[in-house]
């Protein structure tokens, strides 16, 4: 049986002492996105009883499900790629949607807010290593997307996201975070409401946090394995 408490009180102990080492941000907080894909409900429950405000999905149909069941308001995350044809779902049932990374994206879910008369908040993701087996805007693209966003009326703009590579020697990812952190910091210097980097999951939170991320999305450190049989 996985104690989902225990796990959660040892990553959230992680993470106060990966903010104690770090540089930068040394006195923002971290918002940890319990990540509840393949999960059920129940683990889900389990987790927000134990005090967790924020839950994350990679799946519309899934994530749909789930937080109907919920018995408390969390903040909801979208943190998977999102087709543009599921933009409507996605608005209604996200807060904030970590994907967004290409102007298609942008304008789905920009009509699909529109549509219900809210301003959806975003992040852009975007894939430094150039991983093709990743989704995510490229660096030298990310300015010219930044600008297509700031058209739209009904999306605003909150931060990036960034998936590191599964790099077996996970020290390999301390560039990326830095570079992104860098990026962030340079882009949040000319905006508002501008707040929020999403970088770090089970083998990299500690590095990302170190290296600045303020959101970092965990899953198997919290609920354990996936189970991939769950629809
Ligand atoms: C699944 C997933 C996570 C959580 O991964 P773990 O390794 O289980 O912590 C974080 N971010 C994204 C985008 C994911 O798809």
């Amino acid at each position: 049986m996985v104690s989902v408490i225990k796990n959660l009180q040892a990553v959230l102990n992680e993470i106060e002492i990966s903010c104690k080492n770090r540089q930068v941000e040394k006195n923002s907080p971290v918002i940890l996105v319990a990540v509840t894909k393949n999960h059920g409900v129940e683990m889900a429950q389990q987790a927000i009883d134990a005090g967790i405000t924020d839950i994350g999905e990679n799946r519309i149909q899934e994530a749909a499900g789930k937080f109907k069941s919920l018995d408390r308001e969390v903040t909801r995350h979208l943190i998977g790629h999102l087709q543009t044809n599921k933009a409507k779902q996605a608005v209604r049932l996200f807060d904030l949607i970590h994907s967004v990374d290409s102007e298609n994206v942008a304008e789905a879910i920009d009509k699909a807010a529109f549509s219900i008369g809210k301003i959806q908040d975003v992040l852009i993701q975007v894939n430094l290593a150039k991983e093709d087996s990743k989704s995510g805007v490229y660096e030298e693209n990310l300015q010219t997307l930044i600008n297509f966003v700031d058209t739209l009326k009904n999306i605003r703009l909150r931060g990036f996201m960034l998936i590191a590579p599964n790099y077996s020697d996970v020290e390999n990812c301390r560039p990326l975070f830095r570079r992104m952190y860098e990026i962030f910091c340079e882009v949040k210097k000319t905006r508002r409401n501008f707040d929020f980097l999403s970088m770090g999951m089970t083998h990299d939170y500690k590095i990302a946090v170190e290296e600045g991320a303020n959101v970092v999305r965990i899953g198997t450190a919290i609920f354990g394995e996936r189970n991939y049989n769950l629809s």
